[in-house]
Order: C-alpha cells, then structure tokens, then sequence
C-alpha cells in the first residue's frame, strides 16, 4: 500500500493558519471536497494546508487566507479537541478508544495487530475519508508507541 509509506508524508510543504499561526500541512483538493459539506464552496488550485493545532477551530486554509472551519467538515478531526469520536482510521470508522482497548485488553503491540483485532484499515481511501488524505497506520504506529514505551 503506497498511501502507508511514512516517507510520503512531506513535512517541507508547511504554511501558516491565517487564524493561529500554527504550521499547516499541505491536504490534496481531493480530500478537502471529498470532507466539506456540500453547500460549502471550493476552488480548485490545490493550495489547502490543514491546520495542526489542537485549539484552533480551522480545519482548512489556503494562501489567500481562506479558512474551512472545523463545523464545515463531514467528520471530526481527531487532533481537534472536543472531537467526538475521536477516529484513528476514518475509512473502517475505528476509534481511538477501540485502538486503546486492543492494545490494553488484546494484547496488541504493533499496527498488524490493531488491524487484526479491530478492522481498521479494513476499507482503505484515505484520500477521500480522512482528513490529512494519508494512511492512519502512523497516527496508530505513534499511540501504540506512546502507551506501551511509558
Ligand atoms: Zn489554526
């Protein structure tokens, strides 16, 4: 699976949200119209980031200081916070508390295990479902790491 590649993800492309000034990662135009609900518009030059920041409200913006807040969008944002439920793999629908509960109660220790035990990954078109447009094996990979190292 290309889209599981950690060395896709290109942390050069970075900009600032217009709103906190938070370092933004570069989202695909595909992800942005695939989340945004529909009476929403949307240009089409490829230029969104998706803001980083766990307090801002913005979920997408651009260099012409166009901002998508978070209520515009399909699906919560996990970083977000107050975002319920907090998914780890948008495309199967899995949650971070289903992650938690298979690492502490089924005994999983890395991403295979997680897939195994809850079907995560099950379905996969990142593109479209979730919003960094990338593969959750990472985001699962670093709270595996997160809970079992400490
Ligand atoms: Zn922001």
């Amino acid at each position: 699976m290309d889209c599981c590649d950690y060395k896709i993800y290109d942390r050069n492309k970075l900009d600032h949200c217009p709103h906190c000034n938070t370092a933004g990662e570069k989202v695909k135009d595909e992800t942005v119209t695939s989340l945004i609900i529909t009476d929403s518009v949307i240009h089409n030059d490829n230029s969104y980031y998706l803001c980083l920041s766990s307090d801002c409200d913005v979920a997408y913006f651009d260099n012409n200081n166009t901002i998508i807040p978070i209520s515009k969008l399909k699906v919560p944002i996990w970083f977000k916070k107050n975002s319920t439920p907090k998914y780890m793999c948008y495309c199967s629908k899995v949650t971070e508390d289903e992650v938690i509960d298979a690492i502490f109660n089924k005994n999983c220790r890395t991403v295979k295990d997680i897939v195994d035990k809850t079907n995560a990954m099950n379905i996969s078109n990142c593109i479209e479902n979730s919003p960094t447009g990338k593969c959750c094996s990472r985001q699962i990979n670093d709270l595996i790491s997160k809970l079992i190292d400490c």
